[in-house]
């Protein structure tokens, strides 16, 4: 299917990129663009622009671009025609989709199609087959609902896979397919099932396509659980389980909470705490954070209360302090988990997330039940393992909190600490919004009045009498000058979008971007006319000097007339070229 090019330059024009990018990041005014720092590359000082007129965002740190499809491409890890058919929806406008017979799909798009074909068959399996009563057991025990289940798509793979296998080859996929997305393993002859005989919790990305699965064991084989390795399509790291199903909640009450397992988020669920979803690994990751922080600003890490656990919650929340996230952690009574509490109800569950405590209070109290802190030496290794997650936080008022509960516990005065942190030799230096970086690059003649004409297309009437695509020296910025005179535009400036077209690289993008993305703007419609003047005039200049070069060449030769065309041409040239 294709996409009609008027489609989506009709939901480019009525989308505000700014709002859109506005979503994902904190942007300020700054003259005719809005600045903030960039969501793809990390940074202290706002590097990222957005030009609201023409339509375009770019980074002059990571040296990136685009328009507002680009930028949900890369934001949300969608493919373009998912980018245009979401902000088509916001815009109120209706694609007519074209028929492209001729497209084929991508390796990508058959695993997914391959993933949700087996995924439906096991939930088929668990919940309409005698094969699958031991999974209806197993949930029935765990008090998990038929509904709920569902809501995670939850399945069961049967012993026997030939029926299986006979649905997937029947539906054209290839045994190689079948290994390449994860969840079979190449044999001598043929291929088996990695999970067989699991209960199966399909992992899926954020908009709940399934990229990989995990198996758990009923009754007491081990190991417990099985994970299909990572693929082309699945990450580990760059997923979170549960959050096509949390996502919603999770933004409606701007809070997410983080558990460990599988089980511990449906058992949530189940209970009604519908913003949990699980890390998928030990540690939370950056990854894993800036997926989080599209959604919600704080996070409540709800891990197991092992010495694993901590050592979780630890490294998860300086992932997250570092995104800007506020992190808090709730402290589950002595051998509970998440799952286990679940089964004891929603008020049970409620009760330890309201005691929910920050970092620093948790990195106190595990000291305090740890270690002996009445002696001086126990005093001062609390301080000194608790000092450096003060430093981290970026608030002073919650810093300032903070140090007052150190001086609480470790019996240090609050003067005292507050030196201590001020004299640590890695100083935070937090600056609520700091400066635009400057940047130097100088544009030349040719992108300076392309960029202008983008911005001011009601010039190119005059500017097109001065020069043409032609005489641009630089092979680039001709192809662009001659798409500016195709679209022959006199209303409003020129979005990147209609200058791109389809089919764009990203290195077009980059380029296009950062020449649009350069200029202030501040020139006037006089220095256009001086730019287009100094190229048609170098151009001149350098006709001037092939004509000298074969007049002279005649002459040596003794063939040169007074009246020669060649004469009369450098005549002429000189004469324009006085103006
Ligand atoms: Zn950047």
């Amino acid at each position: 299917m294709k996409i009609p090019e008027s489609a989506i330059n009709e939901i480019n024009n009525r989308i505000e990129i700014a709002e859109v990018i506005g979503r994902y990041l904190q942007l300020r005014r700054a003259g005719s663009k809005y600045v903030g720092l960039c969501p793809f590359h990390n940074e202290k000082t706002p590097s990222f622009s957005v030009d609201p007129d023409r339509r375009f965002w770019y980074c002059f740190g990571c040296k990136q671009g685009g328009n507002v499809f680009q930028f949900l491409m890369k934001m949300e890890g969608m493919g373009f025609p998912e980018a245009v058919r979401k902000l088509a929806e916001e815009a109120g406008v209706e694609i007519k989709w074209e028929a492209d017979n001729f497209k084929q799909d991508t390796a990508k798009q058959r695993y997914l199609q391959l993933l949700d074909r087996v995924c439906k068959y096991y939930s088929h399996i668990l919940f309409e087959t005698g094969e699958g009563a031991p999974g209806r057991e197993y949930l029935l025990q765990r008090r998990i609902s038929k509904s709920v289940a569902e809501k995670f798509r939850l399945g069961f793979a049967p012993l026997n896979i030939a029926p299986l296998l006979k649905v997937v080859h029947e539906a054209g996929f290839s045994d190689e397919e079948l290994v390449n997305c994860g969840i079979f393993v190449k044999k001598e002859r043929g291929v088996r099932e990695l999970l067989s005989g699991r209960l199966i919790f399909p992992i899926t990305d954020f908009q709940g396509r399934v990229v990989a699965m995990g198996g758990r064991i009923l009754g007491n084989g081990l190991p417990k659980y099985i994970n299909s390795p990572e693929t082309e399509i699945y990450s580990k790291r760059c997923h979170l389980y549960g959050l096509n199903v949390a996502r919603g909640p999770i933004s409606r009450e701007n809070k997410a909470i983080v558990v460990e397992g599988y089980l511990d988020v449906i058992s949530m669920h189940q209970i009604g705490f519908d913003c949990c979803v699980a890390s998928l690994g030990t540690a939370l990751t950056t990854e894993q954070a800036k997926l989080l922080k599209r959604y919600a600003t704080q996070v409540i890490l709800a891990y197991d209360g092992d010495s694993a656990g901590a050592k979780a919650i630890i490294k998860g929340n300086d992932v997250l302090e570092e995104e800007g996230l506020q992190v808090t952690t709730v402290v589950w009574p002595e051998g509970e988990d998440p799952d286990s509490m679940a089964a004891r109800g929603r008020q049970a569950v409620e009760e330890v997330l309201k005691a929910k405590i920050g970092i620093v209070k948790f990195v106190i109290q595990r000291q305090l039940k740890l270690t002996d802190t009445t002696t001086p030496e126990g005093k001062e290794n609390l301080v000194k393992l608790v000092l450096p997650f003060i430093e981290k936080i970026q608030d002073p008022v919650r810093r300032d909190a903070y140090v007052r509960e150190l001086a609480y516990y470790s019996g240090f005065a609050e003067s005292k600490l507050a030196l201590y942190l001020r004299r640590r030799k890695h100083k935070i230096d937090y600056h609520p919004f700091p400066e635009f970086k400057a940047h130097t690059r100088l544009l030349n003649t040719e992108e300076k009045l392309f960029s202008l004409c983008t911005a001011h297309p009601e010039w190119l009437e005059q500017v097109k009498k001065i020069i043409s695509p032609s005489l641009i020296g630089d092979e680039y910025m001709r192809h662009w000058f001659e798409k500016l005179w195709l679209l022959d535009k006199q209303d409003g400036p020129i979005s990147v979008t209609e200058l791109l077209g389809e089919g764009a690289s990203e290195d077009d993008c980059a380029k296009l971007t950062e020449i649009m993305a350069y200029d202030r703007l501040d020139s006037n419609f006089e220095d256009a006319i001086q730019l287009a003047s100094n190229i048609r005039n170098e151009n001149l200049k350098k006709s001037l000097d092939r004509i000298k070069y074969q007049m002279f060449a005649k002459m040596a030769s003794g063939n040169m007339a007074e009246d020669d065309p060649l004469y009369l041409e450098y005549m002429n040239l000189q004469k324009i070229l006085r103006g």
